[in-house]
Parts: C-alpha cells; structure tokens; sequence
C-alpha cells in the first residue's frame, strides 16, 4: 500500500469502517512508515478533540427554575383584590421590619462605640492619674 492509499483511508480506520484485511494492512505501514503514523496520531488527537465538543453539556433548565416562581405570581393575580392586596401588605411589613431590625443594629453599633468612649475613657484617665488625698 501507498502512503496516500493509507492516508486517505486513516479516518477509516479511527471510524472502524474498514475490513480486517484492508485494516491490517494500514496498520502494517503505519508501523513501517513513520510519515504516514505521524499523520495518524494527528487525525486520532484531532477527532477525540470533536468527540469531546460534540459530547452536550449539563444545560441548565430555567424554565424548571423560574416555573415556581411564575405560578406564584400567577395564583397572586388570581386572587381577589382585598386578599391580595393583604398578602402584600404583610410582604411590606416584614421588609420593614426587617429594615427596622437593620437599622437598629446599626444605631446599637454606634451606640456602643461611642458610650465604650465615655465609659472606658474615665477609668482610664483614673488610673493614669496619681492616687489623690
Ligand atoms: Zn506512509
């Protein structure tokens, strides 16, 4: 065999498309002929390359995501007027509360820090100070 008759059958013999006989053949050059081998390791890398690119991908379904979602707002537009009106008060009351809960944290913080300024800095000073009387 010719090393163009075995190139052009090499991605015949990566895709098992070839008979026994033509198969041993190519494969008796490829281990004579190292041009013709070279072009085979190439052909072989390149196509599991493909292979790797074609194999899909775990997409992720936003349609599954979001369904729950969508429902919810669905059945909120189903519902009457008053009773929705009352589901979104009670939303807005705990946001506000849970801004209230925020903010008072923050004054506490502030609080603290600036009382542990009045009430350390005194004792501090004191014991500085040389014992009087
Ligand atoms: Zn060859």
């Amino acid at each position: 065999m010719r090393c163009e008759e075995v190139q052009e059958r090499l991605s015949a013999l990566i895709d098992e498309q070839m008979s026994q006989q033509e198969r041993e053949q190519v494969q008796n050059h490829l281990m004579a002929c190292e041009a013709c081998s070279r072009e085979y390791r190439e052909l072989r890398r390149f196509v599991e390359f493909c292979r790797q690119l074609e194999q899909p991908e775990p997409k992720i379904d936003l349609w599954q995501e979001l369904q729950p979602m969508l429902a919810e707002i669905i059945a909120e537009q189903k519902l009457p007027f008053t009773q929705r009106l009352r589901r979104q008060w009670s939303r807005l009351v705990s946001q506000v509360c849970y801004g209230i809960i925020l903010f008072l944290q923050v004054v506490t913080y502030q609080m603290t820090i600036t009382l542990s300024r009045y009430i350390v800095e005194p004792e501090h000073t004191a014991y500085g100070r040389p014992a009087q009387g």
